[in-house]
């Protein structure tokens, strides 16, 4: 087994050197984070054999380089390289990634573009990816895809291997449905569906992960249960995993002799003054110029404190070719000219101001020396910089003040927490950070270190990839239950044998598919005529044993020489045409039950209450599916108390609620049936639970068969109900 990571970029940059290549280990947070973590598994016993990184290696490779390119990555960086054209590669990042997601995701709605062409390449960049990856992937491999460039990926991987294992983790917030419903449908569908073919989706934050099930909800009409959503053929988990960084790393940075000369080197500078460190890649969602605000508001307003601190802001220049960011440039030059002018003297400089990028050691040095850390994003999946200052601070001084958009927020609560819209409030925290006396810096630093401790990047990884093994070994059980082709071909043998058989089909879901009103699901040509020849051979008795009322039976396939159950057991039947009762007497209880289920049906437009002469039902599978839900909890919880003292079974199924007298099922009915002649073959097939009642009383060598991929009482699953009508097919051939 091996860990194939894939993300947009590899931690290796490819560069053209005097007519030849250059390769350049490059690291980024998520590369040093996963480094961490492939590092921590050499040498232990779960050693993984491998590890393979697929990704784009920072430049177009020529057709006739791409070969020596793969094989030094490969052998040298155990990389594997997607060779992306320029221009698709531009639309992709430039254009889609950093134009479209990024925004929209981060909650700046006027700045997303919605250009075809750009999501055309996004599509295709994916494609590309998925092609790279199938090129190394084994079918036990886990593939774990990272961040908002491949939200495609999973599904095209699926698609391509599907019993692969596949792990996605979203490195940025997941917005709300109102925000990302202004994606269009195709998109925002696409989306969703190719996230949706992973097993386990990641998030940093639990509200995260929240906005995206109920986006899966509303767009897709997919319900979860705790975080699980059950597709047709498997089950997708969204967890939350907030991502640690590599304590140990920063802090044996802070306390390097590299370090410790760059403190020397640095404190001339500072003359006295305390630092106030802000650090950022250049980012409209940083909220740079919301905190220049904020200082210049506290130096207004606290002039005694002027000369006694220094801003250094340092801002790491990114996403240079896109024109918001060139703009917003602009506009922190500004703002940090303007404040050393006003407030600036011949021997004080506010801010000091670093377009730059630095390292680990120097920023380390920087952290561990300034007083207070001000991080103030508008929005921020999580905010490393955040938990590195914590991590920095050796002797646990030092106050963080952080803004409530940062994902990081979630795990340190002990920091000073602002608003980044509220200036006002900002700059107060800044002199109160000044003021915190050093006994409370510690106390909440403790606070802070031991949590980053105890929950690091390692951590992080460790706990994701060990969820998604919990997800492989469920898959595996419910797999291991899937009608194989051995016993399929042992099926049809004993079918063959015998002389006697009772063949018991459910229809919903198990001969056709769901259809948005239950009136359009109707045989078409293809069930009648396979029902119709199935019933012709002699030796066979069908029944189509179903929850649907007698008479739309009776229409769909009243021709045909089959018994028929209507209504879950309460109607039966006979090939003579002739339908009997099951039960005594139509109840009472729904002229009372009626008007609450119509009730119900008037404030949700699209639900609508079916009767039937037992039962009623209410359905809501046109309804909208996050409301439907809501509604049908309130309405179980109503029924349940109205019908206490009535003899009635209320039963939450696929987009229904059903009231069925007790007693009435088709385990009841199909008890009835199995004795009436001495049938040397049973085999019956259904997809929910009202046909568990049947699996439930036939003896052991029937062959029962469970529609879908959920727990049952049958002794085997299949897929869909397209496989459940090749089988029959087999028996009538
Ligand atoms: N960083 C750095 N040098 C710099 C500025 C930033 O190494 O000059 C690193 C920083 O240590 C952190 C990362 O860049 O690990 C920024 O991560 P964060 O989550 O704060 O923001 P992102 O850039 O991912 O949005």
């Amino acid at each position: 087994m091996r860990l194939l990571v894939v993300s947009n970029r590899l931690p290796v940059t490819v560069k053209r050197k005097s007519g030849g290549y250059e390769f350049q280990e490059s690291a980024g947070g998520l590369v040093s984070g996963l480094s961490a973590y492939l590092d921590s598994m050499r040498g232990t016993p779960f050693t993984r054999e491998e590890y393979v990184w697929v990704g784009w290696p920072g430049l177009a490779v020529g057709e006739e380089s791409r070969g020596m390119v793969k094989s030094r990555l490969q052998e040298d960086f155990q990389a594997h390289p997607v060779f992306i054209p320029e221009y698709t590669m531009d639309a992709f990042y430039l254009g889609f990634c950093n134009k479209t997601i990024w925004p929209l995701f981060h909650y700046f709605p006027s700045l997303v573009a919605y250009e075809e062409d750009q999501w055309r390449c996004y599509r295709e960049v994916n494609e590309r990816f998925a092609e790279a990856v199938m090129e190394i992937a084994r079918p036990d491999d886990i593939v774990w895809v990272q961040d908002y460039h491949l939200m495609l990926l999973p599904e095209l991987l699926r698609a391509r291997m599907p019993d692969l294992t596949i792990g996605f983790f979203l490195h940025i917030p997941f917005p709300s449905f109102e925000v990302f419903r202004l994606l269009p449908e195709e998109w925002r569908r696409g989306i969703l569906t190719g996230l949706l073919g992973a097993d386990l989706i990641g998030f940093h934050t639990h509200d995260y992960t929240q906005y995206f099930l109920r986006c899966v909800l509303r767009i897709l009409g997919h319900e979860h249960t705790m975080g699980s959503i059950e597709l047709e053929h498997r089950t997708v988990r969204a967890d939350t995993f907030p991502m640690g960084i590599d304590f140990r790393k920063y802090a044996e940075a802070a306390r390097s002799p590299e370090a410790e000369a760059e403190r020397e080197r640095l404190k001339p500078s500072l003359n006295g003054q305390r630092a106030i460190i802000s650090v950022d890649r250049l980012d409209y969602t940083k909220g740079i110029l919301n905190r220049l605000r904020a200082f210049e508001r506290f130096l207004e307003e606290n002039p005694d404190r002027h000369e006694q601190v220094m801003l250094v802001l340092i801002v790491v220049p990114s996403r240079i070719g896109v024109t918001d960011y060139r703009e917003m440039k602009r506009q922190i030059d500004e703002a940090v000219g303007n404040i050393n002018g006003r407030f600036g003297s011949i021997c004080w400089t506010p801010i000091h101001y670093l377009y730059k990028f630095e390292s680990l050691y120097p920023l380390a040095a920087l952290y561990s020396l300034s007083d207070i850390a001000l991080v103030t994003p508008l929005r921020d999946g999580m905010n490393l910089v955040a938990k590195e200052y914590i991590a920095c601070r050796t002797d646990r001084t030092g106050v963080l003040i952080l803004s409530e958009m940062a994902g990081a927020a979630k795990e340190l609560g002990e920091a000073i927490i602002i608003n980044p819209n509220d200036i006002g409030a900002t700059a107060n925290a800044i002199r109160d950070a000044l003021d915190m006396p050093g006994v409370e810096q510690e106390r909440r630093n403790n606070i802070m270190q031991e949590r980053l401790i105890r929950y690091d990047v390692v951590r992080w990884a460790e706990d994701f990839i060990q969820k998604l093994s919990v997800s492989i070994r469920e898959r595996e059980h419910l797999q291991a239950r899937l009608l194989s082709n051995s016993s399929r071909d042992r099926l049809l043998r004993d079918y063959r044998a015998a002389s006697e058989r009772l063949l018991l089909l459910d229809y919903d879901g198990t001969l056709v598919p769901f259809s948005p009103h239950p009136d359009q699901a109707s045989p078409g040509h293809e069930v009648r005529e396979l029902l119709d020849k199935l019933a012709a051979i002699p030796a066979n008795e069908v029944v189509i044993i179903s929850g649907r009322d007698r008479h739309t039976l009776e229409r769909w396939l009243g021709e045909l020489n089959i018994v028929i159950v209507a209504e879950h057991g309460a109607w039966i039947r006979e090939k003579s045409g002739e339908w009997h009762p099951t039960a005594p007497v139509i109840p009472d209880w729904k002229l009372r039950l009626h008007p609450l289920l119509a009730m119900y049906a008037d404030r949700l437009p699209g639900a609508f209450v079916e009767e039937k002469d037992y039962s009623l039902a209410w359905h809501y599978r046109m309804a909208d599916p996050e409301q439907g839900s809501v509604r049908a909890k309130e309405l179980m919880d109503e029924l349940v108390h109205f019908t206490a003292n009535i003899n009635v079974q209320i039963l939450p199924g696929n987009k229904v609620i059903e009231v069925r007298s007790a007693g009435i099922n088709k385990g009841a009915t199909g008890a009835t049936l199995v004795p009436r002649r001495t049938f040397d073959f049973i085999f019956a097939a259904g997809d929910d639970w009202t046909d568990e009642d049947l699996f439930r009383v036939l003896p052991e060598t029937a062959y029962s068969i469970k529609v879908g991929m959920g727990q049952s009482h049958a002794r085997f699953n299949l897929r869909t109900y397209r496989q459940v009508r090749e089988l029959v097919k087999d028996m009538t051939s």
